[in-house]
């Protein structure tokens, strides 16, 4: 995939001339909170003397993103010898998190499931050889620069490297080494005319990298040169900002956005204690947009590896009028062994979830497979036999019925 280095222009906020960030840490709390309520209000925790105003501006949760062992340490305790690891994965995979992410870490808590998935771990390195780079093989079937085509009626778009965050598990952390980029105008161009030229596509993800790392100015040309093509039903967004940086769900964006439907948006909650008052008001404006919100979560060893968990993250989106709608098997990526769980953990959670509640809270639980072979949806085994004559079938309660 070729790509244009445009210095996060347009799209990315400069930090220069800034202040640096007066941050104040806060410690471990001395009583230990429910998770309801230590997350209100966030930004107490570790930014109090940060006006409410630079808060709760996206540009400026970018502009101070953490990204090195130096700022981060003075947020979360860690030891030398901590540090000297997270450097030299940082030096492979770089590391990102917003100040608002990094709010929801408990910093007394090494297994905090926010921080599992923001803050690198040395496994990343030592298990880097198990797993592919690309397992997916995304890049084989980029029809031209940017644009997959896999499945017969959908195309994805992939307009930036960039994210808010770089998640640890991420599919596509092959890509963060190349530094940032967003697509120029004339590699969008390509791409559009190969969609204008294939009538059987009905439907565009756009994704990256997070494609709301665009300006809302910039989406908004892509998206209204998407709705002038007659055979496109529906566009998807992929983004996880409204969990890493819900600020970004504004007014503007999402009246842009509601120009330009039907427009489905699937984000990725992975676990209850990401679901924030901020994070429910930036699904609940998507979703008085007219954007319907769909979430995949990713199945990820001592993050959100239960029942109960799965549970409670459905639960809690469901009551926010957000679906469950895909629990992925974390892909075979390097430097994400440690994160992954074995296949039955998953067909496991979805036994203890189906029939034990509404079906709704129940989501796909799929394996991509290598090779670019495609989702695959895997379910527990209700199936007992089949013959001509005679089905045997087994319910929720492992009660069998003929
Ligand atoms: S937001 Fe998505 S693409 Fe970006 S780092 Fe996280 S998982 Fe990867």
């Amino acid at each position: 995939m070729t790509a244009s280095t445009t210095t996060q222009a347009e799209t990315l906020v400069q930090a220069e001339g800034e202040p640096p960030l007066c941050t104040k840490i806060m410690g471990v709390e001395e009583e230990e909170e429910p998770p309801s309520k230590r997350r209100l209000p966030l930004k107490d925790r570790y930014f109090s003397q940060v006006p409410d105003t630079d808060w709760n501006d996206w540009k400026w949760q970018f502009r101070h993103r953490i990204t090195t062992v130096e700022e981060l340490v003075k947020f979360i305790p860690l030891s030398s010898k901590q540090q000297a690891e997270i450097k030299l994965v940082i030096s492979r995979y770089p590391f990102a998190v917003t100040p608002y992410y990094l709010s929801l870490i408990d910093p007394s808590d090494e297994n905090d499931p926010v921080r599992l998935q923001a803050i690198p771990c040395f496994k990343e390195m030592t298990m880097a050889d198990l797993g592919e780079e690309d397992p997916l093989e995304e890049k084989r079937d980029s029809v031209v620069p940017g644009l997959v085509h896999r499945y017969p009626d959908r195309v994805l778009m992939v307009l930036t490297d960039i994210c808010p965050m770089f998640c640890r598990h991420c599919t596509r952390k092959r890509e963060w080494q190349h530094g940032g980029w967003v697509r120029k105008d004339e590699e969008i161009e390509p791409m559009l005319n190969y969609i204008r030229n294939n009538p059987k596509v009905r439907d565009v993800i756009l994704s990256g990298g997070d494609v709301l790392t665009l300006s809302t100015e910039r989406l908004e040309k892509v998206l209204a040169q998407l709705r002038k093509i007659e055979h496109l039903d529906i566009i998807r967004i992929g983004s996880r900002y409204p969990v890493v940086l819900p600020q970004r769900i504004d007014d503007e964006l999402c009246g842009m956005l509601s120009k330009y439907g039907p427009i489905w948006f699937n984000t990725h909650f992975n676990h209850p204690n990401e679901i924030t008052s901020e994070a429910v008001r930036a699904c609940d404006k998507l979703l008085r947009a007219g954007v319907p919100v769909n979430n995949q979560t990713v199945l990820l060893r001592g993050i959100n590896d239960s029942v109960e968990t799965q549970l409670k993250l459905s639960h809690t989106l469901l009551k926010n009028k957000v679906r469950p709608y895909y629990l992925f098997q974390c892909d075979e990526v390097q430097g994400t062994e440690h994160l992954r769980t074995p296949v039955d953990v998953g067909i496991k959670i979805i036994e203890g979830m189906r029939g034990h509640t509404s079906g709704l809270a129940v989501p796909n639980f799929v394996v991509d497979l290598v090779e670019g072979g495609g989702k695959v949806p895997l379910q527990p085994n209700y199936v007992l036999s089949m013959s001509e004559n005679e089905l045997l079938l087994k319910n929720y309660e492992g009660k069998v019925y003929r």
